[in-house]
């Protein structure tokens, strides 16, 4: 059998070099069926060019820096990869946390939480999502943290008042989250941050998302990110 017995129709194989960058489909991002078909019914088609990128990062368990303006789908970039990586993860016997993403504000937190549900809402186990955020009682938070989380989300103030009282537990975190970190340092935050961070363990993947990059956000990159891998979508604000 010579090549010229080969049908003319017969696809032309591709080089890896021909590939893009960054594929735009989901169903290439190797995140697992009950994610995939969630996507569908959402009706999302493609990955936004963040998410093409983040994704196969956090999948890689590797620190990231990222940039990307709003309403480019940061949410999902890093909700989907910790949703597969963290269902039914957590330690048990203990108000343990599998990740935790810090917000700058309490409609961001319910937003967020939101989103990890709604993406997570096929998987099998479900994914225990809390959020806690100031201006509400302690007490339905400290409940809901009752046996731990697989992902918190939190406004940092609230954080420190429930560890203060032993309501969460984060030595066996496994991913830090910080979202919108320049408005998390714009408002303020930094002291809490700084008293947050501290009673995190040192074995973990931290995330770090920001509209912009001022100095106070680079010095905290420096301090917490290990080898990140960066990504700046330059798109205009
Ligand atoms: P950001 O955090 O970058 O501002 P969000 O994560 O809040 O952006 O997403 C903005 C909007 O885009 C949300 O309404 C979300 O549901 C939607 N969205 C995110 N990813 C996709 C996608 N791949 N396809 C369609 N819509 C998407
Ligand atoms: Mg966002």
């Amino acid at each position: 059998m010579t090549p010229s017995d080969q049908a003319p129709s017969a696809p032309k194989p591709t080089a890896p070099s021909d590939l893009p960058l960054s594929t735009t489909d989901f169903n290439q991002l190797n995140l697992v069926k009950a994610l995939q078909a969630r996507l569908h019914h959402l009706g999302y088609q493609q990955a936004t060019p963040i998410q093409a990128e983040v994704i196969p990062a956090i999948l890689a368990g590797r620190d990231l820096l990222a940039g990307a303006k709003t309403g480019s789908g940061k949410t999902a970039a890093f909700a989907l990869p910790l949703l597969q990586k963290l269902v039914g993860q957590r330690a048990s016997g203990g108000n343990h946390i599998g990740a935790l993403v810090l917000v700058p504000t309490r409609e961001l937190a319910q937003q967020v939480a939101d989103s990890f549900t709604s993406y997570g809402a096929e998987l099998a186990p479900r994914a225990k999502v809390v959020a806690v955020f100031g201006g509400v009682s302690v007490n339905s938070q400290m409940l809901a943290l009752r046996g731990g989380a697989d992902i918190l989300v939190a406004t940092p103030g609230r954080l420190l008042d429930l560890l203060g009282s032993n309501a969460v537990k984060l030595s066996q975190l496994k991913v830090l989250v910080l979202d919108e970190a320049d408005r998390m340092l714009n408002l303020g935050f930094t002291e809490e941050l700084g008293e947050i961070l501290k009673q995190l363990p040192t074995q973990k993947q931290t995330l770090l998302f920001s509209a912009t990059f001022p100095e106070e956000v680079l010095s905290l990159t420096a301090k917490l990110l290990n080898d990140p891998v960066e990504i700046q979508l330059q798109e205009a604000q």
